[in-house]
């Protein structure tokens, strides 16, 4: 690690620890020329797949962009911010684990669905009217007849 003041190559660790959640380490290092001091952080580089649109753009996945969504769809919803936090967390481990190089936007708005449909029936009506745009009143009304049915299948199913 160069020192960022003087630039030599030649710097040493003085310190390191590990933060309280345990995802990165905080080195302090100390330049053995200009005796300058300065802190580095090691985290693990996770990387996520690229999200293919309905249009074939591509995008970064976004977390912040799903959390929005997660929070309006839940507004006023008796759904904890932990709970969020947790279905943004099985997201993310979703698509990690697909061990897909690039994801539909359908297919990760389809796992956000799967975990609303069981934790809050009104979030996921919500979600799903912004996510899959109704194209009429009928696939609107399809979508809550299958909520409503306690397996979650219509007859054609
Ligand atoms: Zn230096």
């Amino acid at each position: 690690m160069h020192c960022p003041f003087c630039g030599i190559p030649d710097t040493r660790v003085i310190d390191s620890r590990l933060s309280a959640e345990g995802d990165k380490v905080r080195r302090r290092r100390e330049c053995l020329h200009c005796n300058s001091r300065f802190t580095t952080y090691e985290i693990a580089e996770l990387l996520m797949p690229p999200v293919v649109k309905r249009d074939d753009r591509r995008e970064p996945f976004l977390e912040e962009k799903l959390r929005t969504g997660l929070l309006r769809a839940l507004e006023k919803r008796p759904v904890s911010a932990e709970r969020i936090e947790g279905i943004l967390r099985h997201i993310k481990n979703r698509i990690r684990a697909s061990g897909e190089r690039e994801l539909s936007s359908q297919r990760i708005g389809e796992w956000v669905m799967e975990e609303l449909r069981n934790l809050d029936p009104v979030g996921y009506v919500r979600f799903a009217s912004v996510y899959r745009s109704f194209q009429d009143v009928n696939a609107f009304r399809e979508e809550i007849e299958r909520l409503q049915t306690p397996s979650g299948k219509t007859d054609s199913d």
